[in-house]
């Protein structure tokens, strides 16, 4: 008989969002299958049929750190994800705070990011710029509050799939490298200086208008990539702390396999990798466990030192939408967020 050891549950915290069923959904007459009937339990309600066609329902239960209702504002999210986090890097240490789910679930108006205006939906512009402006105000507001002489504010940003680029610098090219003891560089990544919430408003700004750059859509490229924001503190010039914000690529990833671009199916099979990496590394957080497969991605390569530290944390959003015709990619997200928690 094993117990979870009390610490690992204080170190990873996973919880689930569920988004309100949209217009396009209410119009196509989906149904809405999933209930949160506690603030930690959700539950897939999938309508199937016996092999007399005789109709029942499959219900499925989950249970998680918490569970939001798709009335839950994002503030709400934040005081129970981002905010016990926050304190961990003034603590020199590093905390990371994903956003998982299918495209289309919500991880953006979660995380933040998307305010390019390229949006067709327009209410779409709206809230993505609700969620970005108001995670980063969060998190700032209270590093700034707890800001004291002699500690640097930075901001880097970077976006990922099979190459590494910076999204403060024009998209440029970088690499990552590894030295002989495991230390990680991604080399050439700019960090900007920042005194204040608007400081890191601007950067965001310019990260996500050259995240969504040349795409005919902010949710095509998006579904592609993983985009990682990091909140950098240094004290003279040493690394004393590092919040890292991470939305990542859609989830969603059968049609990959079999498209006729090679890059597509190159990049599909990266985005698989790391998601599988992801998780084995979460579950190692703060145990420098042997086989821990920090190498298989470049995500989960770049992210070692947040993994490794003996005073990481990190919390999972795994980001849902409620409809019937999205239930096999949800209870895919659901069972990917059930494993992270599992010891
Ligand atoms: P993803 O980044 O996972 O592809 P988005 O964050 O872009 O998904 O969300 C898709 C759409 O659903 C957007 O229009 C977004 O504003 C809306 N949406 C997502 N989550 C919520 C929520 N909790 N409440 C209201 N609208 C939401
Ligand atoms: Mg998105």
């Amino acid at each position: 008989l094993t117990t979870a050891d009390p610490i690992d549950e204080h170190r990873i915290c996973v919880c689930v969002r569920k988004r309100p069923l949209n217009k396009k959904e209410t119009q196509m007459k989906d149904l809405d299958v999933i209930t949160i009937p506690s603030k930690d339990v959700v539950m897939v309600h999938e309508p199937k049929q016996k092999v007399d066609l005789t109709r029942y329902l499959e219900n499925q239960t989950f249970r998680f750190d918490y569970a939001f209702d798709d009335s839950a504002p994002n503030e709400m999210v934040y005081r129970f994800t981002a905010r016990p986090l926050v304190e961990t890097i003034f603590e020199r240490g590093m905390a990371t705070c994903f956003a998982y789910g299918q495209t289309g679930s919500g991880k953006t108006h979660t995380m933040g990011g998307d305010f390019s205006g390229k949006n067709q939906d327009c209410s779409k512009g709206i809230y993505a710029l609700a969620g970005s402006r108001s995670f980063l105000n969060f998190i700032c507001n209270i590093l700034l509050e707890y800001y004291s002489g002699g500690l640097e504010i930075r901001f880097g940003s970077f976006i990922q799939n099979l190459r590494v680029f910076d999204l403060l610098n024009r998209k440029t090219k970088l690499r990552v490298l590894e030295d002989g003891k495991q230390q990680v560089q991604v080399v050439g990544l700019q960090e900007r200086e920042v005194k204040c919430v608007e400081d890191v408003l601007k950067l965001i700004d310019i990260g996500n208008s050259c995240r969504t750059s040349g795409q005919t859509s902010a949710n095509a490229h998006s579904s592609r990539s993983h985009a990682v924001f990091q909140i950098i503190l240094r004290r003279k010039g040493k690394l004393h702390g590092k919040f890292s914000l991470i939305d990542l690529a859609g989830n969603e990833r059968g049609a990959d396999t079999s498209s006729a671009d090679r890059q597509t199916r190159l990049e599909g099979a990266e985005i698989n990798k790391s998601l599988l990496a992801l998780k084995e590394c979460i579950r190692a957080l703060g145990r420098n466990k042997p086989h821990t497969p920090f190498r298989a991605s470049k995500l989960t390569q770049v992210l070692r030192d947040s993994f490794i530290g003996e005073n990481s944390r990190t919390c999972m959003i795994a980001t849902i939408s409620p409809g019937m015709a999205s239930c096999e990619n949800t209870l895919n997200t659901l069972r990917y967020a059930n494993r992270v928690k599992e010891f």
